[in-house]
């Protein structure tokens, strides 16, 4: 069976072509200008095709298992659960003018970063294009559901979703295919129509993929998780390090930019700091060698902390002296708290707190 959300507005046509192309409108209209989760009831479909087409598609429309909104600032985290039952996360975060949402590509993640908690799940399985365009045809229902969330941010009435930052659950370069064709589905005009510079697809640093990425997409965003710039100590936090040194995934990203010559274009630069371990003078300094010549902008996070962890948050003034001395140099620098403090949303937590429920549950049962 194939999955409509997972189906290229370019495949449709061929399916429809024996009745007729038209007909490949009316059922994108029907799924994500109507948000309708019967696309099939959409009038004037040949009863022939429509007998057709229910014995050989099925929508994956993945459920909100549970969601939480911010009293502080509105952020909804959604623990969205896929039709096999497994568990992911998708975040809406509103913003002044703008909402965007972060979005999962895969069940847990292989990367094993030292101080993320999806990084401690282990991977389970890759999504599928259509459980990523799922995610957002879910966000927009629910922002469509809820014209009072809208209304007390005071956006007007036909806002949406139009920003996805591939930031969730997973490394998305180690999923590149269905990624590649979850961007195709969500940048058509006549389907979900977001634009390719609106989309930031977030990395440990997979320089294969970036390449695959970036020669398929030139005008995607990307966002890079730097978090140290020694092979050593980079190679501690993120084990991808020593597959792909962090100079040479520079290296590249140099050279691309400067090849796309456009002064709009910038790399987002994530750093999350935690304290002792990357957050002192010379730490900043080889962040200021390491991106001289690259059009960057830095975002420095705090690091979140949930349950037991080797690793403590940085001290407010570490993390202020940091980013003073990144923007004395000349960047573009902001720090970032996590949206949703009072909900958890950051960072594959929902998921990893449910787990643990589940497993206690499990335990007093037993
Ligand atoms: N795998 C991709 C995208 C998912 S993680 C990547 O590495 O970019 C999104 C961002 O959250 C990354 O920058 C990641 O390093 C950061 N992150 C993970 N755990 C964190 C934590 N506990 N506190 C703060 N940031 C964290």
């Amino acid at each position: 069976m194939k999955d409509f959300f997972d189906t290229t507005y370019a495949e449709l046509i061929e399916l429809c072509r024996p009745w007729s192309v038209q007909h490949a409108k009316a059922i994108f209209r029907s799924l994500y200008k109507d948000y309708s989760l019967e696309p099939l009831n959409a009038p004037s479909l040949p009863r022939e095709m429509v007998a057709r087409f229910s014995e050989q598609f099925y929508l994956n429309t993945a459920d909100i298992y549970q969601e939480s909104v911010s009293r502080y600032d509105g952020t909804v985290k959604f623990l969205v659960r896929l039709a096999d039952g497994a568990l992911i996360e998708a975040v809406l975060m509103p913003e002044r003018s703008r909402i965007t949402l972060c979005v999962s590509s895969q069940v847990g993640c292989a990367q094993a970063c030292s101080f993320c908690h999806t990084g401690r799940m282990g991977l389970k399985r890759q999504l599928t294009a259509g459980e990523i365009v799922a995610q957002l045809m879910l966000a927009r229902r629910w922002i469509r559901a809820h014209p009072q969330w809208r209304e007390e941010r005071g956006f007007h009435e036909k806002i949406t979703v139009n920003n996805i930052v591939f930031m969730g659950m997973g490394e998305p370069l180690d999923n590149v295919e269905a990624l590649k064709r979850s961007l195709t589905i969500l940048c058509e005009t006549i389907g979900p129509n977001l634009s390719l510079r609106k989309i930031s697809v977030s990395t440990a640093g997979h320089l294969d993929g970036i390449k695959n990425l970036l020669e398929a997409f030139p005008k995607v965003s990307l966002a890079l998780s730097l978090h140290a710039t020694q092979n050593r100590e980079r190679s501690q936090l993120m084990p991808i390090n020593r597959r792909w040194p962090i100079a040479d995934v520079i290296a590249y990203l140099k050279e691309f930019y400067a090849r796309a010559n456009d002064d709009d274009r910038s790399v987002l630069i994530q750093y999350t700091v935690i304290s002792g371990v990357n957050d002192a003078e010379e730490q900043a300094q080889g962040i200021v060698d390491l991106l001289v010549g690259l059009p960057v902008k830095i975002n420095i996070i705090p690091l979140n902390v949930v349950g037991p962890s080797q690793f403590k948050g940085p001290e407010p003034e570490a993390l202020e002296r940091f980013r003073d001395y990144l923007h004395r140099s000349g960047f573009r620098v902001m720090v970032r708290y996590s949206k949703g403090q009072d909900i958890d949303a950051a960072c594959g937590q929902l998921v990893v707190q449910h787990e643990k429920q589940a497993a206690s549950e499990s335990i007093s049962r037993a």
